[in-house]
Order: structure tokens, then C-alpha cells, then sequence
């Protein structure tokens, strides 16, 4: 892998998520060969000083310009946000060139090339290469954006086009209305889009670079149309990882920060965790008491109805033995002064129940106690 420290000579950005960047070498010396299709990565330094991961970047740029390499990239997360701040003569890292999306201007005399949204990266280095070598081949460019104004490369792509008799163009901006310019529609492309511009698909090759859903639905319309699986090549801008050291020791100390964190977390929790359970045990005995306070005054209830129930049982007895004792003094036959009853009182602590206690000294007649009843 080749490393090249180029400086920044152009920066601008044509529209509000997109950024242009033409670089170079800082002595004039030619910047490294590359086949139009192929992408470099690129690195920067950020605010901070630091070295950003390598992120990938078609090469726009016609490969006859020696002297520049051109990206157009759309401005969505943090790297691509960090390109803004970079000014010009800042250092641009270049590593590449890399990739087999190749447009090889003799092997492919008939091309169609197929463009949603920033894919057109590498049809535009194509076209540009076209053009700079006069080549005569066969070009048709089919560039779907949901705009003109984010359409990157529009304008030069018109004027490509104005310059060259081989290529052909169609445009669908999905997000307007009304066709002012000639070749430009508004709806998706469909297989009968495809059929009515292209024509003939016979001797083809198919190029289809953008979003995902993007290319799985113009490969279903072209196979669709009958063209060979072989015919189709495509380019995909997803995620290629930064496979360099200082990546890897900037993910490694990544992820030794997290199983720190983790760690901690873990440690911190184990440690508290006897003071959880204390205070589970703490809720738990306060459960209890509250049950055996509960369990108690229940006792005491049942055992003041008992106590109750005795008392009233005393109460009758002692009546009846009074009774007893009235007319046994009236028959002539007195007994002694029975004892008094006792009175019962709820009891709010734990008392054992007044028992009744028959007097020695006066035992009570068992006929007059039953006659009472
Ligand atoms: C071969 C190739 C050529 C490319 N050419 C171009 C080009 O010419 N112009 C252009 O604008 N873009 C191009 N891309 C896509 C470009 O590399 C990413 O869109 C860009 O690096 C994302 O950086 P960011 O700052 O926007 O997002 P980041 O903030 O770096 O990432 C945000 C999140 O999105 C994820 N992510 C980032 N990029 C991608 C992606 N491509 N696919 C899936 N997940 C992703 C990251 O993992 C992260 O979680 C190309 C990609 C490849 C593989």
C-alpha cells in the first residue's frame, strides 16, 4: 500500500451536503497512476491535531490529469463533516489506489452506466478519461438524484456531454417537477426507462454504482431486460474499515476502555451489593415485625373474646348461685356470702382470664344450682 502526503489545492462545496476536493503534490510532481473507477482512502487531521481513520473516496478525477486527484463526497457523518474545517495547501494522506470497478476503455467499447446519488464518482472520472483521450468509445450515462442542485457534477457533466458525440445522457431527478432541459425525467428508473434509452442491449456493459436498494432494484430491471448476469458490474459504497496499525491500536484502546468501564461496573455493583441485601434483610425484618405485631393483636383479640366469654360464664354462675343462696336462707338453711364476681376488662397486654373460684367455706347445693337453670 502506497502512502502520498498531498496538499489541498481546491475546496468548495457546490451544494450544502457536498464537498469537492482537488489535490495534489505540493512540488508539481505527478500524482500516482490509477484506472478511472478505482478509489483511493484518504486520512486528514482534524481539529484536534489527530489523524483521522482512512475513509474511502472514488477517484473522480479523469486519470490523464497528472497533476490532481479530484473526490466529490457527500457531507453525512463526522469524517466527512471534519473535510469542511480543511482549508487550502492542508494536508490531504492518500493511500491507493484500490478497486476492480474498473471502466477499461478497450475492453468495454459499448458502456452503460447506471448513477444514484454520489455513485457518480466514478462514472465521472470515466467520462473526464473519455474525453481527455478522445476515445470514440460508446458511452450512456443514466444519473438519478432527487435534484438538480444535489446532483454532483451536473454541470460538467452537461458540458462533457456538449463535447462529446459518443456520449449520451438521462437524468432523473426524482425530487423535481416539470422537464425543462431535454433528457431529464422525474420518475424512478424502471425497466422501461432503461429499454427506451438504451435501446438494444445486445454487447453492453452494465455499470451500476449507489445506495444498496438503489442497485438491487436496477439489477432486478436490467436481468429484467434480459441481460446477462456477466454484463452487470457493480460498485458498492460500503463501509471498507481502516485496516492500518494506528486504526487497530486506536480500536484496541477502544475496547480496553470498555472492559475497563465494564469492569468497574461490575466491581462497583458487586461491592454494593451487601449493603442491597442488608437492606432487603432490613425491609424483610420490618415485614415481619409488622406480621408478628399484626398475628399478635389478633391473638389478643380471639383471647379477649375468650376471657369475655368466661367472664359472662362466672358472671351467670355467681347469679345463680346467689340465687341459690336467697333461697336457701329463706328455706331456713343459710349458706355463706358468696365471693364476688369478677369483672372483665379487654386486655390490651397479655393477662391470664379471671377464673371463677367457688368459696370453701359455703359450698354451693347442687339441687339449687340446677333448679336456678
Ligand atoms: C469503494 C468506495 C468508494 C466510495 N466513494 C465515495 C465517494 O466518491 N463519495 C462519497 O461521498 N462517498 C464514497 N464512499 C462512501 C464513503 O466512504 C462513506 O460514506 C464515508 O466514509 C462515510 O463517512 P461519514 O463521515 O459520512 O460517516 P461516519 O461518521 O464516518 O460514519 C457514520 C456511521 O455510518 C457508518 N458508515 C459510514 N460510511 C458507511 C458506508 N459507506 N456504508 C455503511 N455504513 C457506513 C459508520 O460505520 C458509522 O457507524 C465510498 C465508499 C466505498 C467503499
Amino acid at each position: 500500500m502506497s502512502e502520498y502526503r498531498y496538499y489541498i489545492k481546491k475546496i468548495f462545496q457546490p451544494a450544502p451536503n457536498q464537498v469537492i476536493i482537488e489535490a495534489g503534490d505540493k512540488v508539481g510532481r505527478p500524482v500516482f497512476k490509477y484506472q478511472p473507477g478505482q478509489y483511493a482512502m484518504i486520512s486528514y487531521r482534524n481539529r484536534r491535531g489527530q489523524l483521522e481513520d482512512k475513509h474511502a473516496f472514488s477517484l473522480a478525477s479523469s486519470p490523464a490529469n497528472s497533476q490532481s486527484i479530484i473526490f466529490g463526497i457527500k457531507i453525512e457523518g463526522a469524517f466527512t463533516r471534519g473535510l469542511l474545517d480543511l482549508q487550502v495547501g492542508d494536508e490531504l494522506r492518500v493511500f491507493g489506489p484500490y478497486g476492480n470497478f474498473c471502466y477499461q476503455a478497450n475492453k468495454y467499447p459499448d458502456a452503460v452506466m447506471i448513477a444514484g446519488g454520489i455513485g457518480i464518482t466514478p462514472f465521472f472520472s470515466a467520462l473526464n478519461y473519455a474525453h481527455d483521450l478522445k476515445l470514440s468509445n460508446k458511452l450512456a450515462l443514466i444519473y438519478s438524484a432527487r435534484t438538480r442542485l444535489g446532483a454532483t457534477f451536473y454541470p460538467e457533466i452537461r458540458n462533457l456531454q456538449a463535447n462529446n458525440p459518443n456520449l449520451k445522457t438521462l437524468f432523473s431527478f426524482t425530487e423535481e417537477s416539470g422537464a425543462v432541459e431535454a433528457n431529464i425525467i422525474n420518475t424512478r428508473i424502471g425497466a422501461e426507462q432503461i429499454k427506451n434509452f438504451i435501446g438494444d442491449i445486445n454487447g453492453k456493459t452494465f455499470f451500476i454504482c449507489g445506495p444498496s436498494l438503489f442497485m438491487a432494484a436496477i439489477v432486478a430491471n436490467l436481468l429484467k431486460l434480459g441481460v446477462p448476469r456477466a454484463q452487470i458490474k457493480m460498485e458498492e459504497f460500503s463501509m471498507i474499515p481502516d485496516k492500518s496499525w494506528s486504526a487497530r491500536l486506536k480500536n484496541i484502546s477502544y475496547a480496553l476502555a470498555f472492559s475497563v468501564l465494564v469492569g468497574a461496573i461490575i466491581f462497583f455493583s458487586f461491592i454494593y451489593e451487601p449493603k442491597s441485601k442488608a437492606s432487603k434483610n432490613n425491609y424483610d425484618a420490618n415485614q415481619l415485625a409488622a406480621i408478628n405485631s399484626a398475628t399478635y393483636e389478633r391473638m389478643i383479640t380471639i383471647y379477649d373474646r375468650k376471657n369475655k366469654a368466661l367472664a359472662d360464664l362466672n358472671q351467670q354462675i355467681l347469679a345463680a348461685t346467689n340465687k341459690a343462696a336467697t333461697n336457701a336462707t329463706s328455706a331456713g338453711n343459710p349458706v355463706g356470702t358468696p365471693a364476688a364476681a369478677p369483672v372483665y376488662r379487654p386486655a390490651t397486654v397479655y393477662t391470664p382470664a379471671p377464673v371463677y373460684t367457688p368459696p370453701k367455706t359455703s359450698p354451693v347445693p347442687t339441687t339449687g344450682v340446677s333448679r336456678a337453670r
